[in-house]
């Protein structure tokens, strides 16, 4: 059976993608069968695997619609390793086209029963919003990924995220567990991030991760070339945080029932 997580923060630009394309390449090079669904209009998700958004016959858009299978609409990253449930601008069309179908919080739930033999892990990467979109993520999920900037406004934004969870657990998926908090773009010579850090661990207790990605620019270069900053350059320091990420991720389900 796969292990579904979606990487979720209803902001923007936190490091969503960067954390689910990194993942999915760790777990690829840790020998895991990975499947990356891309569930942002943007493509961010798809273009950082090296699969060209804008040439795409079928995507999680035709997937959604009950157009197409997953088996049909993904595709190989041969940059990553893992296989991506592709998506491009179309997919901003389903939002609206969802809204007249039955059960159309669990459509990803649905399509992606057909291939849970087929992977470990399945990682879903979320636009910065609670759409219908991001819905279809957590209700297809097991556990919830949470990267966050230590920042001012971090904590604040962190109680509304972890009320949505409670709200999707109550209403729609018990299954839905938070996984974990798991700090990036850190700068360990800010006092505010370090304070913001310790102040995460008091209110969180086990459920940071251990593993603290640093602000590395390698990261940030890698998805121009199409490949995951794992792959680009595995000797950076983000690459290295996030494989170790990856290791972190295994051993803690390992604890889970
Ligand atoms: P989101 O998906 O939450 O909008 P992204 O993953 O796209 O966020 O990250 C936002 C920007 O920050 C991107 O330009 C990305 O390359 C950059 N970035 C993400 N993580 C890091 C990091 N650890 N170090 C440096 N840049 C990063
Ligand atoms: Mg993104």
């Amino acid at each position: 059976m796969a292990r579904i997580f979606v990487v979720a923060n209803q902001k923007g630009g936190v490091g969503k993608t960067t954390t689910t394309v990194n993942l999915a390449a760790a777990l690829a090079r840790l020998g895991k069968r990975t499947l990356l669904v891309d569930l942002d209009p943007q493509g961010n998700a798809t273009m950082g695997s090296g699969i060209d958004k804008r040439t795409l016959q079928r995507t999680v858009y035709h997937v959604l619609i009950g157009m197409c299978d997953v088996a049909e609409a993904s595709r190989v990253s041969e940059s990553g390793g893992y296989r991506v449930l592709p998506a491009n601008r179309e997919l901003a069309g389903a939002e609206v086209e969802l809204v007249d179908f039955d059960e159309r919080e669990t459509r990803l739930k649905s399509a992606l029963a057909a291939v849970d033999d087929q992977y470990d892990f399945v990682l879903i990467d979320c636009p910065p919003s609670l759409s219908l979109l991001t819905l279809n993520g957590f209700c297809a999920a097991h556990g919830v990924i949470i990267p966050m900037q230590c920042e001012y406004y971090a904590l604040e934004g962190l109680s509304d995220l972890v009320n949505t969870i409670k709200k999707i657990h109550a209403n729609f998926n018990t299954d839905l567990t938070l996984i974990g908090l798991l700090r990036v773009m850190f700068d360990p010579r800010m006092t505010l991030a370090q304070q913001v850090s310790a102040q995460l661990e008091q209110h969180f207790g086990d459920k940071v991760f251990k593993t603290i990605v640093p602000r590395n620019v390698r990261l940030a270069e890698a998805p121009s070339y199409g490949q995951p900053g794992v792959v680009f350059d595995p000797t950076s320091k983000g690459a290295k945080a996030y494989i170790q990420f990856g290791e972190e991720l295994i051993e803690r389900l390992s604890h889970l029932p």
